[in-house]
């Protein structure tokens, strides 16, 4: 369930019409809706409330300081996966004992300024990350919380590009060579084991693969405690997916696998640690684009947007499907024409969707892009020299710019000319 809905005619962000938005700010925009980011966020604590646990949102699926403050205030932590991320969750007013760090390539200086900065976890994700944090640990004299990433070799059943617990993933440590990891970790300077980690891949339709891994975990915490270990947290990741689709995808919902993981994990008394992306944001946000041409192929007619891959990358790096509504309601059983949905920019890959099914539109139409809150705006680049499209934010009745749209001005000025020119 989200927010954004037709009401009186015209596509609503809450109680403000998009139409509204796009006529003071401008499109391409990305519109975020607070009631459906704190409503998703409020179904993981709830789904975990048979326990003690942390639901770290993943800041990496959209970390627009406004969204993590908003999340922050209704009690979220966050998992960070760079220096950067850190850097905006401690300005976001978010404590670093409420900050876990993920992430297959910490350098020690990101390493050092989350432990200046206070920490939850390190999720360590190799043997030499583990002995640059113990490093970086003794040298400032502190002990750093760790957990182990294990890799359980589990088929997430997901898309190639965002599958991350098998066996060939770069993530993790295979589950078989765990205990011998978490020897040297207790046995390394610097460091405090707190618990393990673990995060099989993103868009999980299905409860299955997460049931298969949990058990592993299971067995590996029983394993570990009886070497001596103390694994008093489990981090269980993110991964939960979202229906893109409004007609027939149903993922499992956030209270159903909190059903599972208490099952699976709750006899072990552990703190539970969450860290849902896509399922917070990803349906709390739009891209709303004007048609800016209709035109006429051979076969087809294209729809060509003011927005295109640059700004939303998901359907050309992952065959993503985007529900794409008009903003004016269509009549009830109004004819459909297939239309090819484009962009500008030059690539045949700057292609949102091929033969979809629209009703008729028209240059200066808007169209909505649903589905598009977490890895879009945070994927966008400025390629073409397209500026980087600006975001609101919308609560209730009232919206707010939360990120500018630079001017070409802007864009120009960061670079800079070497002295021969
Ligand atoms: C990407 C990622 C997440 C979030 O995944 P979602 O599918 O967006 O929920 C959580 N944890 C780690 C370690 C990740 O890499």
């Amino acid at each position: 369930m989200d927010h954004f809905l037709y009401r009186n005619g015209q596509l609503y962000a809450e109680d403000v019409p998009v139409s509204e938005i796009a006529a003071a700010v401008g499109t391409p925009v990305y519109i975020y809706s607070t009631a459906t980011l704190l409503r998703h966020f409020r179904l993981f604590d709830e789904a975990l409330d048979w326990g003690p646990h942390l639901v770290c949102y993943a800041m990496k699926a959209a970390s627009n300081q406004a969204i993590l403050k908003t999340l922050a205030a209704a009690g979220a932590g966050m998992d960070v996966v760079s220096g950067g991320e850190y850097a905006r969750a401690l300005a976001a007013g978010v404590p670093g004992e409420r900050i876990v760090f993920s992430g297959v390539g910490k350098t020690r200086d990101e390493i050092r300024t989350a432990l200046e900065g206070g920490i939850r976890q390190f999720n360590i994700e190799s043997e030499p990350e583990m002995r640059a944090i113990s490093e970086v640990a003794s040298a400032l004299g502190v002990v750093a919380p760790v957990t182990v990433r294990v890799n359980p070799d589990v088929d997430a059943r997901t898309h190639a590009k965002i599958a991350t617990g098998k066996s060939e993933n770069k993530f993790g440590i295979p589950i078989a060579k765990a205990r011998q990891v978490y020897a040297e970790a207790a046995a390394l300077p610097g460091l405090k084991v707190v618990g393990i980690d673990v995060h099989i891949g993103s868009q999980l339709t299905e409860l299955d693969p997460f049931a298969l891994a949990y058990r592993k975990v299971a067995e590996l915490t029983e394993a570990l405690r009886a070497d001596g270990h103390e694994i008093s947290r489990l981090d269980l990741g993110g991964g939960l997916g979202i229906p893109y689709t409004r007609s027939n995808e149903a993922p499992p919902l956030p209270v159903e696998y909190g059903r599972l993981i208490e099952r699976e994990l709750g006899h072990l008394g552990c703190e539970i640690e969450i860290e849902p992306g896509r399922l917070i944001a990803g349906n709390a946000g739009i891209l709303v684009s004007e048609v800016i041409y209709v035109k006429e192929g051979e076969g087809r007619n294209f729809l060509i947007l003011d927005a295109a891959m640059n700004d939303l990358i998901r359907p050309a790096m992952y065959d993503a499907h985007h529900d794409i509504i008009p903003v004016v309601e269509p009549e009830p059983g109004c004819e459909q024409e297939p239309y090819d949905i484009v962009g500008p920019v030059c690539e045949t890959g700057d292609t949102f969707a091929k033969a979809r099914l629209m009703p008729a539109l028209r240059a200066g139409g808007l169209v909505a892009f649903r589905s598009a809150g977490a890895y879009g705006a945070v994927m966008a680049s400025e390629y073409n020299t397209r500026a980087l499209i600006p975001e609101v934010l919308v609560k209730d009745d009232q919206f707010a710019v939360i990120r500018q749209r630079p001017s070409f001005e802007d864009i120009i000025n960061r670079d800079s000319l070497p002295e021969w020119l």
